[in-house]
């Protein structure tokens, strides 16, 4: 009877509806094809900028290997705090330009760049010095990167928002610093103009960021408050944005 009951329930279906259903179950087999493609397309690029080192110079093989550290460190976050449910965000337009932006001047261009050559007008260069203290600066980008993603956990987002169930973290690197993950992006900004010689490629990401810093800071911070009221200020009390604050 439930079969039978079940099965009229399905009678009506009409074209559209069974075409929505054969919709949902290719989807995993859409997203899986769409994902192994992402794969193969960034895996190539990788190997054609690296082919061409040099032309691009070894910098651009240390900004390539930091490039996929950056994807491995980030990317098992980005995963699970897809599962967050967002209960406050701020996405006006000049979060998604600023977003836009960086995603341009620090994969985009230099990606690029370095696969294809093409911003060779805007060239310059640089001593092996210079480009050592870009190398340097490497680990130290992704210690901080990293750390900072450990310590905010599930309340890390790429965009500015506050999840269900958002916890004040002010443990670890956060008990000196309220920026950890923007200082991280700071040494990386910074020292890609160093690894990179070229003004599109190389350098452009540092107005961009420092567009990002200054517009996006005071918005960050004005929502934590909102969140957290006393508790974000008393944290702020004893903490910097990007340096430690000094013991009085
Ligand atoms: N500005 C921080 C975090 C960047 S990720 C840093 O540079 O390390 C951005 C998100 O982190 C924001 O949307 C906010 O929801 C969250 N966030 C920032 N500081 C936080 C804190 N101390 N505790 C919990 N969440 C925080």
């Amino acid at each position: 009877m439930r079969i039978n009951i079940k099965y009229s329930k399905r009678q009506p279906s009409t074209h559209a509806r069974e075409g929505k259903m054969a919709d949902k179950a290719q989807r995993p087999i859409l997203k899986g094809l769409v994902m192994a493609a992402t794969v193969i397309v960034a895996l190539a690029l990788l190997l054609a900028a690296a082919l061409r080192w040099r032309e691009n110079g070894w910098g651009a093989l240390v900004w390539l290997a930091a490039f996929v550290a950056t994807f491995a460190i980030r990317t098992p976050h980005a995963k699970r705090n897809r599962a967050n449910i967002v209960v406050d965000a701020r996405k006006g337009l000049d979060e998604i330009l600023l977003l836009a932006a960086m995603f341009l001047a620090m994969m985009v261009l230099p990606l690029l760049h370095l696969v294809v050559g093409g911003f060779g007008f805007a060239d310059y260069s640089l001593p092996d010095w210079a480009t050592a203290i870009g190398a340097l600066a490497q680990p130290a980008y992704l210690w901080l990167f990293w750390r900072s993603h450990a310590d905010l956990g599930r309340n890390w987002s790429p965009g500015l928002e506050v999840r269900d169930g958002h916890q004040l973290v002010a443990k670890g690197i956060y008990a000196r610093i309220r920026h950890p993950m923007y200082a991280a992006i700071w040494i990386s900004a910074l020292a890609q103009p160093l690894l990179i010689h070229n003004w599109i490629a190389g350098f452009l990401v540092v107005p961009a960021f420092a567009a990002m810093w200054f517009l996006r800071v005071p918005n960050e911070e004005a929502l934590m408050r909102g969140r957290f009221g006393d508790a974000w200020d008393e944290y702020c009390a004893r903490t910097g944005r990007l340096f430690p604050k000094r013991a009085r």
